[in-house]
């Protein structure tokens, strides 16, 4: 089996390039961040990942997480591995030094956390859900339960859980039932959440659940959701009325325990304000789509780099020209078309990801109030974006990494089909594909008149202008695919802004969705051919024409698909409502 070895080249052209690391570092608060620093932070995790997360991924699988009254084992090598990682100090990487943490820009915790994905995504999964709870308190947490919590929970000796989802409250959460009575200083909550990540393990000391629930006095619906710390063990050092009552079994993130958990008048406290829980939740929403999108290409990047090793070292077939003896498989070209699919969607995303990650940091320090706006609105159109595409685009590359194993990618030992398998969540949780969906089409472009996004076309539109400055045949090919893909966006815009019923643009909501994945992928690939063209001369040779060439192969076998997709989006909604529900099944 192939060890992970972090893209660094890739990721540093990116952040460099394309990120405009530079910039952010410039911002107030971010001067920590200098080349040197950041190169020896990437340098670190990447031994982190190779040496210690990657080597208990296949087996933290295969084994997975055991429950036994009410306690959580976790797989070999998890304890540990989690020990040292908060030891070296990953798990406060993206806090602010006030609790412990380094004050680092989000596009330097990105690839960190790229790479925790890459290497195993299950452990990586503990650290997200931390962070998570402690966004929640830095958000609206009282002085008393950010002292008493953050500082453990930022150093990770303490790890953190969101507790939203119950059996009738899934993607609808205003149908949240969990119940939390007052009782002087604190409340009592009760009520069962399930498909709860980390909601009992072994790794940590205590475990702080966010739980959402409502008084009884709250109003029905979204308006009455409150946000509620409960942790496993209560100040005093008693366990808290809290348990798991049992983990899920289930198709992939086998070591990544899903609780099953029971509050029995649990003692809980308010974050906040009563009845604006969810609120708060929205207001986190995008970090934690955010982070699962990343989930997506750091999958497609591990597919992507054991697909490569298998296909040189799998003898098949002849060379179709030389012919001969049997040749590695990497020599045919249906195989480098997988290979070259699953390089350069990875590739895109990868400058997608990290380019919304440095615009979140402009929105967040930017010194002037309108450039904060300009970067927020362009984070909250990339959002649904870089969740939804990137997540699905990550199946589709992990089942490419199946198949280019041939029959060793469907039995288990090669690992590919555990990328397959453990992918597949990502397009469910923190908000599926169609949530996602409709989230861009309604709230990020049907509300606003399409501005955003007219904005962000206007983008598309200078770049073109460079890109016509190129000599290069093969950017010059990008920009005729880039071109058509940008006016595909442009006519479902259109589209959306100008339709009156909300069923047409919904009908085509996930089609749209992807649409502007792949076009904003296209996007970034030609930034990065220009970007690679200027430097040929005096830069890394081997890579920098790999870059162009890759960019290439995207636009030709993923972009192409744009004027496909347009035509789904703004003729196919009438044939998704035609059928009658009893239609669906002749039988
Ligand atoms: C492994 C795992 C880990 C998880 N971790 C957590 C966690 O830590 N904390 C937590 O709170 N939850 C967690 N979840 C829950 C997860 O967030 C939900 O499963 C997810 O939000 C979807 O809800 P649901 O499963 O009830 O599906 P449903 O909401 O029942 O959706 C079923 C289908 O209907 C579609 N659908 C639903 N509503 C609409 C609509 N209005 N319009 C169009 N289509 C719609 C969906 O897109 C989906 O295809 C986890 C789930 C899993 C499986």
């Amino acid at each position: 089996m192939s060890a992970y070895q972090a893209p660094l080249k890739d990721m540093k052209f990116v952040l460099n390039e394309l990120a405009g690391l530079g910039e952010v570092a410039k911002l107030p608060g971010f001067e920590e961040a200098t080349p040197d620093t950041v190169d020896a932070i990437l340098e670190e995790a990447s031994k982190f990942a190779s040496e210690v997360l990657d080597p208990i991924n296949y087996s933290g699988d295969q084994e997975g997480s055991k429950w036994a009254d009410g306690e959580v084992r976790t797989p070999k090598g998890f304890r540990d591995a989690y020990k040292q990682f908060c030891d070296g100090g990953w798990n406060a990487l993206p806090f602010e030094s006030e609790w412990g943490g380094q004050s680092l820009p989000r596009l330097v915790s990105t690839p960190v956390q790229e790479m925790w994905k890459s290497s195993n995504m299950s452990f990586s999964l503990c650290p997200l859900l931390t962070q998570g709870a402690i966004e929640a308190l830095l958000l609206r947490g009282s002085d008393e339960l950010k002292d008493r919590y953050l500082p453990k929970m930022v150093e990770g000796r303490w790890t953190g859980t969101m507790n939203l989802t119950e059996p009738q409250a899934g993607s609808d959460l205003s149908l949240v039932r969990t119940r939390a009575e007052r009782q002087g200083d604190h409340y009592l909550i009760s009520g069962q959440k399930i498909f709860i990540t980390y909601g009992e393990h072994d790794m940590a000391e205590n475990i702080i659940h966010l739980v959402l629930a409502r008084t009884p006095e709250a109003p029905e619906g979204v308006k009455g959701i409150s946000l509620f710390v409960v942790p496993k063990l209560l100040p005093d050092g008693k366990r808290n009325a809290a348990r798991c009552a049992s983990i899920e079994h289930k198709l992939g993130i086998h070591a990544s325990p899903t609780a099953v958990m029971v509050y029995d008048k649990a003692t809980g406290y308010l974050v906040g304000e009563e009845n604006r829980g969810l609120e708060y939740m929205f207001i986190m929403m995008n970090a934690a789509r955010f982070a699962v999108g990343l989930e997506g290409l750091a999958i497609a990047e591990r597919a992507f780099q054991r697909a490569l090793a298998f296909a040189k070292e799998r003898v098949q077939g002849r060379d179709l020209v030389q012919g001969g003896k049997a040749v590695p498989i990497i020599r045919h070209p249906d195989v480098r078309r997988m290979l070259m699919l699953m390089k350069s969607q990875a590739e895109a995303m990868r400058a997608l990801a990290y380019t919304t990650a440095a615009a979140m940091d402009f929105a967040r320090k930017d010194p002037d109030p309108e450039a904060r706006k300009r970067h927020q609105v362009f984070v909250d159109l990339m959002i649904p974006v870089v969740k939804g595409w990137c997540t699905e685009t990550g199946i589709e590359v992990a089942s490419l990494g199946v198949q280019v194993h041939g029959g060793m990618g469907f039995v288990e030992e090669t690992g590919a089909a555990q990328y397959l398998r453990d992918a597949r969540i990502t397009t469910i949780y923190e908000g599926t594909t169609g949530i996602q969906a409709m989230d861009l089409v309604g709230r990020k472009i049907a509300r606003e008149a399409g501005a955003t996004a007219k904005a962000w076309l206007a983008t598309l539109k200078s770049l073109d202008a460079e890109l016509a400055r190129s000599g290069n045949v093969d950017v010059k090919a990008l920009r005729a695919q880039l071109a058509q893909g940008a006016q595909a966006v442009a006519d479902c815009v259109n589209f959306i802004v100008e339709s009156k019923d909300p069923r047409g643009t919904f009908a085509g909501a996930v089609p749209f969705l992807k649409l502007m994945g792949i076009v904003a992928g296209g996007w970034q690939m030609a930034r990065a051919a220009l970007a690679a063209e200027k430097k040929l001369a005096s830069g890394d040779r081997a890579f920098l024409e790999a870059k162009i060439a890759t960019a290439r192969f995207y636009g030709d076998h993923v972009l192409v698909q744009a004027g496909a997709l347009r035509e789904t989006v703004v003729k196919g909604a009438a044939a998704v409502m035609s059928l009658t529900e009893d239609q669906f099944l002749a039988a």
